[in-house]
């Protein structure tokens, strides 16, 4: 699964820093005990184990007016040892109607608690093969989980569209099932839809037959073995852009009039099915592949076998309107989909405490397979963005292990985070370059092969790599995956009989957390003299290593190529070498250093102008991947100056910072410039917009009034940064142009984008207006629920919107799925940088939250005393430093930089 990572959500994962003590822990933690490999019997799930599926028949039929469904199931199953009851899941069915073997009845009990029904019979089941059939009454959902609806606006009115998603723990909604991953089972689904409709399942359409009354019968082919998350039903006025690849069909299925706009994705998954084939040595398992693109909030992308499903904001791309940006995310998340394809649905993690296995693997598969075919768009040296956002949640008291245990669905719902997607990623990525491209691509191949259709641990795992590597890569991997955090690597040099003693040191790294257990890794080194290529590498085992380098006095940089999974700190003039040669340095390395060394600033062990003083080595850089650091960090500093008199000189230093730059790139693509450069323009214009330079607002401006005369005069490239600046400095009428943009497009990438830019409003009398739409139901409930994040983080107002939240936080969380219900708060609370709001925030979770969503609410306000820390500890040298080296002329900046120097 792919979960949108939108601007404000992100934001809650960004950069912060706290109160960290110099305290030693002396305590070194022993590495935990390794799991075992995959058995049936010691999976942990709710469900008994002495009555498993073998085969669910399903017929289904829902009323796209009342927004329910009606349906029966005849569940093959194996009982095991004889039984008076069986029990399997289901949430908000009415279930009645049980029988076995066609006369046997049962009654049902229903649990919604434990979300399971409990079907007894008067006298104990034989051990053997039976039949269980069942009657159920259920509902078609507004969010996205189990079967839901959304409704879209077209040429001919709105209409409505079924869609499904069950991961983790949604499949129950639909219809009574083992709905953990270990019972892979097939399913054969039949559903009763109006005449008009087309329906698309993981298999192809076995026969349709008209039932009279408007109505038709679609039977699909029943599936492989395989886990009930992975289970898909969309249905509507759809149509679809069919091929071929690999011998496999393919189709991108659409709402009516836009297949043509799956022409990219199409061509994208015609790349990777023979890539993929070749990578995991197994190929593609079903006759067809369907990419289905669903309008409205549903969000990210979910790989259903056979018949993924994505926001059609990030499948499908529209030339003349779609940006480079919606194009990445397309091959990107297109990539990440279908690895999930063999890593997750041929061979599935066994319980929710693996997800890392499948999130993990196809992170960074995507990232793989988006680099080998689009080599131009350097995504290995931007995925250090990724990264980072996992190292700071990593480096908190709130962090877990990779691996962690999992009892119920909010822990599942919880497990999909950063820790699991971008540690997972970066983890696997310092593992293949240590092990060898090759032998980790054969570890993976014995492994696919020794696991088909069926399940497994990441003991599985580490065992084919080590077959394939002759490695001890269970030992070196422990470390990563069991235990929370990672380690700062501590180096210093000193130079003996003309050679550089390079000592290093490991140390856990945190932020805001003194107490923190002390912890050691099997760190891959790498490092080498800056302008050779020659690279050299070790193992750092134990607490403390040395080693030598060439020529004394020549800079040397560490985690070469950015590929390791920890921080280097530079003691020394190592530092300063670094800063004077960093021209010098490769680019990955450069990006690398950046962000490093903002890092430390957060964690107190550099200071505000060890971080700009390097910013400003790098003015004269031409590269995506460095910028896109550089303007992060910026944007996090202005964040924490927000309502702090330093602001003002903070934004003229930062404006004089990105002229070059800004030169450079100018307003209009150049003929045959990179696509990156692109994307730079854009970023570079969205931040001077927000830095509020007055040349880039009025320039937005004018381009905005040219674009609402004639949309294609705006390139779609500009239109994001466009939008946002324009939307930031919004009058009622602006805000209202935007608004009815939002609301007459149908196209989702436009309406996110036109949302989005009227919820930044500074104007205070516009948040309240966007706050008021968030509770309307004209739009789908993700959505405009999103809007009250979006005015509390880009707009600023988070005082006001944190207010009308806690107001109406009950209709708020009714609109959002389960999936998201618990981030939600969080993440709009972890825009604030006062530590009294964390305090808030936690009392007021307490008495108004279920227990089960606690979790997500310590995470956000920790992030809240992180975001404090900073701000106390290292904003007075950031206005210093920005008083020193701007002139201000005027205004309130020159009176507050008098009091600063
Ligand atoms: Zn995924």
């Amino acid at each position: 699964m792919r979960v949108f990572r939108e601007k404000v959500q992100v934001s809650m994962f960004r950069q912060l820093t706290g109160l960290t003590g110099l305290a030693i822990i002396a305590v070194l933690a022993v590495p935990a005990q390794a799991e075992p490999k995959f058995s049936f019997a010691t999976t942990p799930g709710q469900l008994p184990r002495d009555v498993i599926p073998t085969r669910y028949a399903v017929e289904i039929t829902p009323d796209p007016k009342s927004l329910t469904t009606i349906g029966t199931e005849v569940i093959d199953i194996e009982v095991r040892k004889p039984t008076r009851t069986v029990v399997l899941n289901a949430l908000n069915l009415k279930v009645d109607k049980a029988r076995l073997d066609g006369q046997l009845p049962g009654t049902v009990k229903i649990d919604p608690a434990k979300q399971t029904a409990t079907i007894t019979f008067a006298r104990p089941i034989a051990t053997g093969p039976h039949k269980l059939s069942l009657a159920f009454v259920g509902q078609v959902n507004a969010q996205a989980e189990g079967l839901y609806y959304v409704r879209y606006k077209t040429d001919k009115g709105e209409k409505l569209m079924f869609g499904t998603q069950m991961e983790p723990t949604d499949a129950r909604r639909m219809f009574p099932l083992w709905d953990e991953p270990v019972f892979r089972t097939p399913f054969a689904l039949t559903v009763n839809l109006p005449e008009n409709f087309k329906a698309v399942s993981n298999m192809p359409v076995a026969s349709e037959k008209r039932l009279g009354g408007g109505l038709k019968s679609i039977a699909f082919a029943p599936t492989p073995k395989m886990p009930s998350y992975l289970l898909v039903l969309c249905a509507g006025e759809l149509e679809s852009l069919d091929d071929q690849a690999s011998g496999v069909k393919i189709g991108v299925v659409t709402t009516e009039g836009k297949s043509q706009n799956g022409r990219y994705a199409q061509e994208a998954l015609k790349k990777l099915l023979p890539y993929y084939n070749d990578y995991f040595g197994v190929g593609y398992a079903l006759p067809k592949l369907d990419q289905i693109a669903v309008p409205g909030g549903f969000g990210g992308a979910m790989e259903n076998w056979g018949g993924i499903t994505y926001n059609e904001a990030i499948l499908l791309y529209d030339p003349a309107r779609s940006s480079q940006s919606t194009k990445e995310a397309i091959f990107n998340v297109v990539a990440h989909e279908v690895a999930h394809q063999w890593f997750g649905n041929l061979v599935t993690m066994a319980w929710w405490d693996n997800l890392w296995l499948n999130e993990g693997f196809a992170s960074w598969m995507d990232t793989k397979a988006t680099d080998h075919f689009n080599p131009e768009w350097e995504v290995w040296l931007r995925a250090n963005a990724a990264k980072n956002v996992a190292m700071q949640s990593d480096a908190r008291s709130t962090t877990h292990p990779i691996q962690q245990p999992v009892t119920d669905p909010a822990q599942a719902a919880s497990a999909f985070d950063e820790i699991t997607y971008q540690k997972g990623e970066a983890f696997i990525r310092m593992l293949e370059a240590y092990l060898g491209e090759a032998k980790f691509r054969d570890g993976i191949r014995r492994y696919m092969k020794a696991h088909t259709l069926s399940n497994t641990t990441t003991a599985d795992l580490w065992a084919a790599l080590e077959e394939a590597s002759g490695q001890p890569v269970q030992a070196i991997a422990a470390g990563w995956t069991e235990q929370p955090g990672f380690p700062v690597v501590t180096v210093s040099s000193r130079c003996e009989g003309g050679k550089q003693r390079l000592a290093l040191r490991q140390d856990r790294f945190t932020v805001n957390d003194p107490n923190a257990k002390a912890l050691l890794w099997k760190v891959p080194i790498t490092y080498g003299e800056v302008g050779s290529d020659k690279v050299e590498s070790f193992l750092l085992a134990d607490k403390t290593a040395t080693t030598t380098a060439e020529g004394c006095g020549a800079p040397v940089k560490l985690n070469r190529g950015d590929t390791g999974y920890y921080r280097v700190k530079y003691e020394g003039d190592l530092f300063n070498q670094l800063k004077q040669n960093f021209s010098r340095l490769q680019t990955a390395d450069r990006v690398n250093l950046l962000s490093d060394t903002w890092a430390l600033v957060q964690a107190k062990q550099a200071g505000a102008r060890d971080y700009l003083s390097l910013a400003e080595a790098a003015k004269a850089d031409t590269n995506l991947a460095v910028w896109q650091q550089i303007l992060a960090t910026l944007g996090e500093i202005d964040r924490l100056q927000i309502g702090q008199p330093g602001r003002e000189p903070f934004q003229t230093y930062a404006r004089a910072l990105l002229q070059p730059v800004y030169q450079r790139v100018g307003w209009d693509a150049q003929p045959g410039e990179l696509e990156t450069t692109g994307l730079l323009r854009s970023s570079v214009l969205a931040s001077l917009g927000k830095f509020k330079d007055e040349a880039v607002v009025a320039e937005a401006r004018r381009r905005f009034e040219a674009f609402v005369r004639a949309p294609e005069s705006l390139a779609p490239n500009l239109r994001p940064p466009v939008l946002s600046v324009v939307g930031r400095y919004a009058d009622q009428a602006t805000y209202d142009q935007l608004l009815s943009l939002a609301r007459k497009t149908q196209s989702t990438e436009e309406k996110r984008n036109y949302y989005a830019a009227l919820a930044g409003a500074l104007d205070p009398k516009l948040a309240q207006q966007t706050l008021a739409l968030s509770l309307k139901s004209e739009e789908e409930p993700n959505l405009s629920t999103n809007l009250v994040l979006q005015v509390a983080g880009s707009g600023e107002h988070r005082e006001m919107a944190w207010e009308f939240a806690k107001q109406n936080y009950k209709a708020l969380l009714d609109k959002r799925a389960f999936f998201n219900r618990y981030k939600y708060l969080p993440g709009l609370v972890a825009n604030f940088t006062e530590p009294e709001r964390a305090q808030e925030f936690e009392a007021f979770a307490k008495a108004n939250l279920p227990a089960e969503a606690l979790p997500e609410v310590s995470k956000g306000a920790e992030f809240v005393r992180a975001s404090a820390g900073i701000k106390e500890q290292q904003m007075g040298e950031v206005d210093s430093w920005a008083c020193s080296r701007t002139k201000i002329e005027g205004g309130k900046g020159t009176q507050f930089c008098l009091g600063v120097n």
